[in-house]
């Protein structure tokens, strides 16, 4: 039987080993099971964020470390691998506050980033509408302008952790139809949250801006450039790190329930699905390389998207496949199995920062660009 020992990250460098152990030392001690009954990492986040640890690859002056996102790595492998709930500090840490740092002022980047490398406050996005999704291009809510500042109206749709934020990026169109990105308080008038219920662990959420006012201060980047930023900021969301660190947490429960046992069936289905696991690492390994130059491309980020969500999803199937109802359904203290929540959780990955077809959509449109040619 293969022994699922992939772990791509444990690289040799004596900082990023030591990185390591200071976060299983903090994961180790923490409230995970709770965290997971009540969906809310937060406590975990504020014992991470406490050690400049959970946004290690921030500058010090924002509540990090400074290392590269190749060593910044190994906590989201932590993170998945101890089954802390990922998606609150996805969101806050590596896409809305990655975006507010390579964007914004100063003074917003001052404001807001060190609350989030703290655990003490969070981001989500709030870009899909009911009729724009895989076309954000065509989304329809407005900033009108009001004195120095706006008035947003529209409707939001599928933002996930919207109850647990406190800002979310937020793209508008102006009176000049340009899209703007905007960083909203959630707390404020004019806000309505309302949850939607999500066959994954986190609910959906759908928000309503009622002309929620915001100054002139809380335009991020330059008005009419949201577009290019947002851009950018579906770089960091499709890296595919997290993917494939979940695909890695879930081949190990599924390859593990078999206790060294198994079929030859078994055998063959694991090797397969561990070829691809190491190729995903050295993609995604890639793809982090290539952030830290500043020199990802779309189409790139496209592929590790792609890869990782599907070979995720492949994961979840054979396990569900392969152990059957034992993993839809196993439950201890109110936790859900790792597996259960990989059967729920797979579907939306394909989706969730861009479709599967939309990835490939956008790798045949580069690549048809830069040259290659497709022949009927
Ligand atoms: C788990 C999860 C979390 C999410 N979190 C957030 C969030 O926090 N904030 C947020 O703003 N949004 C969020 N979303 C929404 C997500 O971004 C959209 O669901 C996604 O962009 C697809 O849009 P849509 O659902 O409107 O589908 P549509 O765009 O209507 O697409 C429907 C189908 O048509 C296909 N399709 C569409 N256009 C093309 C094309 N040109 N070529 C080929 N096929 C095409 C799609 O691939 C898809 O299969 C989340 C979604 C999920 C599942």
């Amino acid at each position: 039987m293969l022994t699922p020992e992939l772990l791509y990250w444990e690289l040799t460098e004596t900082p990023v080993r030591a990185l390591r152990d200071e976060i299983r030392e903090i994961l180790d001690a923490a409230p995970i099971a709770q965290a997971r009954r009540c969906r809310d990492p937060r406590p975990i986040h504020r014992a991470l964020g406490t050690a400049g640890l959970l946004a290690p690859q921030w500058p010090v002056e924002y509540g990090g470390r400074g290392v590269s996102h190749v060593a910044a790595a190994v906590l989201v492998e932590e993170l998945a691998m101890h089954d802390v709930p990922d998606l609150l500090h996805t969101l806050t840490v590596q896409i809305v506050g990655t975006t507010l740092l390579n964007c914004a002022t100063p003074e917003m980047k001052s404001r807001h980033l060190p609350g989030f490398a703290a655990g003490e406050t969070y981001g989500c996005v709030l870009f899909s509408e009911p009729h724009a999704g895989s076309d954000l291009s065509v989304l329809s809510t407005r900033a009108v302008r009001d004195g120095d500042g706006y008035r947003l109206y529209g409707v939001k749709t599928h933002s996930i952790f919207a109850r647990l934020a406190d800002v979310a990026l937020c793209l508008a169109r102006g009176d000049d139809d340009a899209l703007t990105l905007f960083l909203v308080p959630l707390t404020g008038d004019g806000v309505a949250i309302k949850p939607i219920e999500a066959l994954g662990d986190d609910d959906f959420h759908e928000v309503t801006l009622d002309g929620v006012y915001v100054g002139a201060d809380a335009v991020v980047g330059e008005p009419g450039q949201g577009w290019a930023i947002v851009v950018q900021t579906l770089l960091y969301e499709r890296t595919g790190l997290d993917y494939y660190v979940k695909a890695l947490r879930w081949y190990r429960a599924a390859a593990g329930r078999l206790n060294g046992g198994g079929s030859p069936q078994d055998a063959a289905g694991l090797a397969r699905l561990n070829t691809r696991l190491v190729t995903a690492g050295t993609l995604v390994r890639r793809v982090l390389t290539r952030l830290d130059r500043g020199e990802l491309g779309e189409d790139e980020a496209a592929a590790a998207k792609w890869y990782t969500t599907e070979l995720a999803a492949d994961v979840a199937w054979w396990a569900a496949e392969r152990h059957g109802d034992r993993a839809l359904l196993a439950e201890q203290d109110g936790v859900a199995d790792p597996l259960d929540t990989a059967v729920r959780e797979a579907p939306g990955l394909r989706i969730s920062g861009g479709t599967s077809e939309m990835m490939l959509e956008t790798l045949a449109r580069l690549r048809l660009d830069s040259g290659v040619e497709v022949r009927p």
